[in-house]
Order: structure tokens, then sequence, then C-alpha cells
């Protein structure tokens, strides 16, 4: 067992002990410790994963950008529509890689336990006639509104509660086609306080439902393509929430939309 232990390096974590004897204590000890070397090998496999899809994502706009800075170098100066185009793609595909790398950041922060949480006590309804009325000046597209709303106070960080709610509301309108509604509800049921947001949106086929809040997971890949987005808008959301020790439900029917349930302690 020592030397089989001495010899696993994160090259070699799919070493096991053999356990095929039955020298009780021994046998226990080491399937234990088999038992902890497969959660690390599925933890470090994830992380790996995410290294590479995280680089695989930054590609794309670094050969953009790469792409047009070339255009530029070629014919770009001394043609005024060429130059504008560049400029334009380059500006939009630099905020992309922003909001990717943010997005990063704060999941990374997340992992390692130094993301900072200020908590406070305040109006959840309050939050909701907020993010309704910031949405309604970006998106006049939809239909948003509550049709229920309690006035109930929550002890949390407002401003990641208000992060978090941004991703659900971000996500019903891309994949709610103009014209749908969004209604975003709040009320109090027993210790909890219970936050939904409801669209008439595409829906979400049921294979994919338990994969989305996966980091870097999106459904339907041929759609997605179109409206744009990293898949990560939910593994942030999911963070957040259980971080104030909530849970989150999701309802959805293909074609028909799509209800997110937000459980929040009181
Ligand atoms: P981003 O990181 O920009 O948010 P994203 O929206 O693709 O990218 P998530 O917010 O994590 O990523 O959502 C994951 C996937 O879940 C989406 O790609 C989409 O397929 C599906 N999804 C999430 N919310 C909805 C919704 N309200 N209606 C339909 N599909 C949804
Ligand atoms: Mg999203």
């Amino acid at each position: 067992m020592t030397k089989t232990v001495k010899n696993i390096t994160i090259n070699a974590l799919d070493t096991r002990l053999d356990v095929s004897g039955s020298h009780d204590e021994l046998k226990e000890l080491a399937e234990t410790f088999n038992s902890m070397l497969d959660r690390i090998q599925r933890s470090y496999e994830q992380q790996n994963q995410f290294v590479s899809d995280a680089s695989h994502e930054l590609r794309t706009p670094i050969a953009v950008i790469q792409g047009y800075a070339n255009l530029l170098d070629r014919w770009g100066k001394n043609d005024q529509s060429v130059l504008e185009e560049s400029v334009g793609s380059i500006k939009t595909e630099a905020e992309n890689m922003k909001e990717l790398i943010e997005k990063l950041l704060f999941l990374a922060r997340g992992d390692k336990g130094v993301q900072k949480i200020d908590m406070e006590k305040f109006p959840l309804n309050e939050l909701i006639d907020e993010i309704i009325k910031e949405t309604k000046l970006i998106d006049a597209g939809h239909d948003i509104t509550t049709n229920h709303c309690e006035s109930i106070s929550i002890y949390a960080d407002r401003k990641l509660i208000k992060e978090a709610l941004r991703v659900f509301v971000d996500n019903s309108i891309k994949y709610t086609p103009q014209g749908g509604k969004i209604i975003i509800n709040c009320y109090s049921l027993k210790s909890e306080a219970v936050l939904t947001i409801q669209d008439t949106g595409v829906g979400i086929p049921k294979g994919d439902l338990p994969y989305i809040f996966n980091r870097f997971y999106r459904a339907d890949k041929s759609r997605t393509k179109q409206t744009g987005g990293t898949g990560l808008g939910l593994a942030i959301a999911r963070w957040i929430i259980l971080k104030h020790n909530g849970t989150i439900e999701v309802e959805s029917t293909v074609n028909e939309g799509t209800r997110i349930i937000i459980f929040l302690p009181l």
C-alpha cells in the first residue's frame, strides 16, 4: 500500500489500491483511500475540462480580431468602409472577450472561496421593480411585467442576487421570440422567499435540463450559435443562489416556455 500511494501523482491519478485481500481494517482503509481518489480524480478532470473549454472559447474572438487586423493592414487603410467594419467588429469581439473573462474570473473566485459576499437586509420586491425597469430600457421587444409581487425582505448580497436575476432574465429575453411575455413574481412561502421568472419562449428539451447549469453547456447547438453566449450564465447564477442557501427549480416545455423558481431563506 505504501509503495502504491508513494507513486500516485497528478499524472497517475487513476491508480487504485489493491483491495482483493480480506484483511479487515487495512482493506477498509484501502477502500476509503480509493473512494477519496475517485473524488479527487473527478474534480481534477472537471477542472481540466474547464480550462480547455475556456481556452477554446477565447480562441474564437482572438481569431476574429486577428482576421480584421490583417484585413486592415492589407487594404483597410485607404478604404473607408473596410476601416469602419473592421473597427466595429474588433470592438464587439473585444467586448465579448472581456465579458467572457469576467465570467471566468467570477467562477474562479467562487472556486477559490474568495468571492466577497456583503449581506444586508433589503426588499426583494424593490429589486424586482428595478430589474423590470432596467430591462424595459434595453429590451422593447418583450412584454416584461410582474403580476404578483409581495413586499418581502431578504438578508442577502443585493448585488449578487441582482446579477443572478439578470442571468435568468437575459436568458428569457434571448430565448423568447419578439413579442413574447416575461413575468417575474415573488412571494413568501413558509420560511422562504419564492421568486419566479417565467417566459413564453422556445423552452428547454427534457434531455438538456439536467445539464443547463453546467459550465459551458448550451442546449440546441444550432440555435444557440445565432443567439451568442458562452453557457456560463446559469453556472454563475447557481453558484450565487447556492451560496445563499437557496435552491433553483426549472420547469420547461419546448415551444411553450420556461419557468425558473428560486427559493431563498427569508
Ligand atoms: P451566457 O453565458 O451568455 O448566459 P447562455 O445563455 O447560452 O450563455 P446559460 O445562461 O448558462 O448560457 O444557459 C444555458 C443554456 O440553457 C442556454 O444555452 C439555453 O440553451 C438554455 N436556456 C437557459 N434559459 C433558457 C430559457 N429561458 N429558455 C430556453 N432555453 C434556455
Ligand atoms: Mg444566459
